[in-house]
This record gives C-alpha cells, sequence and structure tokens, in this order.
C-alpha cells in the first residue's frame, strides 16, 4: 500500500527524521495561508502516488508542473489554484494522468547537494537493504544503469538489527564528514526503525539533501507498507488514498480476489494463485500476453466470479476471456453458475474459452453449454491457450 508524500513526511517526523515545515492544502485559501504562515520562499507540491512531479506537468497545461518554488504567499495560491482539481501526468502515472486533490506546503530549503536513499526487502538476502548513492535527484534506475559503481548497498541482518557502523558507512560512503555524517547516521538507524515497526516494503527519500549549513533533510518521501501486515497497523490502513489506486485492483480487493493488471489481452479468470501463475506462463508460451492475473481464490462463490468477471470485462485492452478452473474447495458448477450469470448481464461480446476440470465438472459444462452463450470449450491448458489465441486471429 502506498501513501502520499505529507503522510509519509509525518510519519518521518513522528521518528525524528527531519523534514522542511509545511503543511497540507486542499484549497488556494489553504495553500495562501500556510504559504503566510511559513514565509518566505515555498514549495507547492502536488500529492498524488507517483514520483517524477517535479518534471511532470498536467494534462490541461503543460507549464504547470507538479512540484513549484514560489516566493510569496500570492504565487503560493495561485499555483495551488492551478493544479488543485486536475489531473497530473508525469513517467509514473498513466498517460491521462492524476487528479490532484491536495498540494503541499512547504518551506524551499537551500540545497547544497541532493543524495539518494533507498530501502527495500533484499529477498536473496532475506536483510532490508539500503541503497543510497551521490546522485540524489535524478531517476535511481538510469544511475543503476549507467553508473552502477555510485550505488552502494548495506543489507541489515534482522537477528542483531542496525548498528552505528551500518550507518556510519552509509554515510562516509555519501562522502559526508563531521556533524553532517553525524546526523545522516541517525536518520539511517531511524529509518531501519520506521521500516522494521511499520512492515513498510519500500521507503524512498530522493532527495534526501544537504542544505548550505551542512544539515540533512528528507526533501521527499516516498513509502509502501506490506499489506500482509496492515492488520497489524490501524494506523497506517487509516493513510490509505483509495482514489490514487487502480480501480480494477481496488474492486478486486474489495471483493477479496487477488487481481493484478497487466498489458495485455487476454483476460484470465482462474481459481488458485499458481494455476493463475501457470494461465499467464501457456498464454505467453503460445505467444500472446495476458491482460491481467485473477485468482478467484479456493471458496469462490458465483457473486464473486460475476465480480471477476466484470472487473476482466471492464478492461477495454481484453479482447478474449480464458477461464481456466480446476474444481477442488471451488466447484465446478458454483463458478460456472457465476460465468453465465456475469456473461448475461454484461452482454459478452467477445471469445470466451472454457477450460473445466475437477469436482462437479459434468455439472458446470451442462450449466455453461445449456446456458446459450456463445463459449469455446477447451480440453485442457495447452488446448485452451491455444484456442483463445485462435479467436483473435493467431499470436500476438
Ligand atoms: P518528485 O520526486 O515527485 O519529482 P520531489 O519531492 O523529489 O518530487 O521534488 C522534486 C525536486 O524539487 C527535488 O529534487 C528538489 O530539487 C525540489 N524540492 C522539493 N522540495 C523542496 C523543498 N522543500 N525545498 C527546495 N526544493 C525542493
Ligand atoms: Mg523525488
Amino acid at each position: 500500500m502506498k501513501i502520499h508524500e505529507y503522510q509519509g513526511k509525518q510519519l518521518f517526523r513522528n521518528y525524528g527524521i527531519p523534514v522542511p515545515d509545511g503543511e497540507i492544502a486542499s484549497n488556494a485559501e489553504e495553500a495562501s495561508a500556510v504559504a503566510q504562515k511559513l514565509g518566505g520562499t515555498v514549495v507547492v507540491k502536488a500529492q498524488i502516488h507517483a514520483g517524477g512531479r517535479g518534471k511532470g506537468h498536467l494534462t490541461t497545461n503543460e507549464d504547470i508542473r507538479g512540484v513549484k518554488v514560489v516566493n510569496d504567499a500570492e504565487s503560493a495560491k495561485s499555483h495551488a489554484a492551478a493544479l488543485l482539481g486536475q489531473p497530473l501526468r508525469t513517467h509514473q502515472t498513466a498517460t491521462e494522468g492524476q487528479k490532484v486533490k491536495k498540494v503541499l506546503i512547504e518551506k524551499a530549503s537551500n540545497i547544497a547537494s541532493e543524495l539518494y536513499v533507498g530501502m527495500v526487502l533484499d529477498r536473496e538476502t532475506s536483510q532490508v537493504t539500503f541503497m543510497v548513492s551521490t546522485e540524489g535527484g535524478m531517476d535511481i534506475e538510469e544511475v543503476a544503469a549507467t553508473q552502477p559503481e555510485k550505488i552502494i548497498r548495506q543489507g541489515i541482518d534482522p537477528a542483531t538489527g542496525i548498528s552505528g557502523f551500518h550507518a556510519r558507512k552509509l554515510a562516509y560512503g555519501l562522502g559526508m564528514e563531521g556533524t553532517t555524517a553525524k546526523q545522516a547516521a541517525k536518520i539511517f538507524i531511524q529509518l531501519y526503525k520506521l521500516f522494521v515497526e511499520k512492515d513498510a516494503s519500500l521507503v524512498e527519500i530522493n532527495p534526501l539533501i544537504i542544505t548550505d549549513a551542512g544539515d540533512v533533510m528528507a526533501l521527499d518521501a516516498k513509502l509502501n507498507f506490506d499489506t500482509n501486515a496492515l492488520y497489524k497497523h490501524p494506523d497506517i490502513v487509516e493513510l490509505r488514498d483509495a482514489d490514487e489506486e487502480d480501480d480494477k485492483e481496488r474492486i478486486a480487493n474489495d471483493a477479496g480476489l487477488n487481481y493484478v493488471s497487466l498489458d495485455g489481452n487476454i483476460g484470465c479468470l482462474v481459481n488458485g494463485a499458481g494455476l493463475a501463475m501457470a494461465t499467464m506462463d501457456i498464454i505467453k508460451h503460445v505467444g500472446a500476453a495476458p491482460a491481467n492475473f485473477l485468482d478467484v481464490g479456493g471458496g469462490a462463490t458465483a457473486e464473486q466470479v460475476t465480480k471477476a468477471f466484470k472487473i476482466i470485462l471492464s478492461d477495454p485492452n481484453v479482447k478474449a476471456i480464458l477461464v481456466n478452473i480446476f474444481g477442488g474447495i471451488a466447484k465446478c458448477d458454483v463458478i460456472a453458475d457465476g460465468v453465465v450469470v456475469a456473461a448475461k448481464e454484461v452482454g459478452l461480446d467477445i471469445p470466451l474459452v472454457v477450460r473445466l476440470e475437477g469436482t462437479n465438472v459434468e455439472a458446470g459444462k451442462k450449466i455453461l453449454y445449456g446456458s446459450g452463450l456463445e463459449l469455446i470449450p477447451a480440453d485442457d491448458m495447452l488446448d485452451a491457450a491455444n484456442k483463445v489465441v485462435a479467436s483473435l486471429g493467431g499470436a500476438a
């Protein structure tokens, strides 16, 4: 689960990690009031769940960028007014952009240098791993590709946790000295604490800055949390902004379905995560691409299947559907009922290939074939994959 920059910065404050003074605003008057209170030069920052806001701009006006330094409250007000309610497009959003509902107004810092700090769980080593670089402010993917030696990595053994040694090594690696290095080391220790205590899956500060005065401060805050651990953190759940999430993924999530949007054109409805993975693989194997991963789960009800079907069909990229069900706990007749109800409700007008196997398969087939729906039965997975590709006129 992602949160906004201003929420991440509040968490940073709670952990003693320095961030600029600032407040959130939902309209131009509030923005102006905050700017006045802060005084002097401030920064107006669009709050959306995507990075690259500084280079991004409104889809409706290319001159309006997502992050802007302004000299007074009047300019803060007009930039906030220009951003609010408009869709901001960055290299991380969809082309239609993401609507700006709030702006963060914060004090402008005097930047001497911009650094990069990232933290992820490294699955190879099972350790929370820091990745830091002097190349802050730019895309870290680009640094990784062109100057990999400029990224310093440090894994932290969960048994011992972070020590002063780790923190100093990172700070010195960034070329810091004296009190600047001390401040940074403290920040790294607090970041590790936050990451573990709140079950984060990613923390990224780009940029972490050194000010003219040699102080260290987080100017940006990107935090993701492990959804499987959210039950332990009601305070984090409260920060959720459903408007920022993929509509289809959110609806699926609320219905208890495991759904992930993908780029292909074959919608998949499958029960069981393993079978869903195998289905995506076999679609790739026959030269096509899945539009989604969808696991309706072991105990799927007809109602859930109906929802799943609607979610798949709401994706305009989907040109054919492959239903691949192995009846175990979920019985084939139940799934078949759901498919028929959904297909009739939405007026299915694209090819539907169905492979059913397992518990109550005969009853399931009877329901499907007797439904009057135009569907293509398949004998096994490979047959199903070939048929769905053939229904689109051959491999993509
Ligand atoms: P994004 O990563 O989405 O583009 P950032 O928060 O990193 O957004 O802001 C982009 C750039 O704007 C930063 O790299 C920094 O140069 C500048 N900036 C952001 N916040 C401030 C601030 N409080 N004071 C001065 N400059 C800032
Ligand atoms: Mg940034």
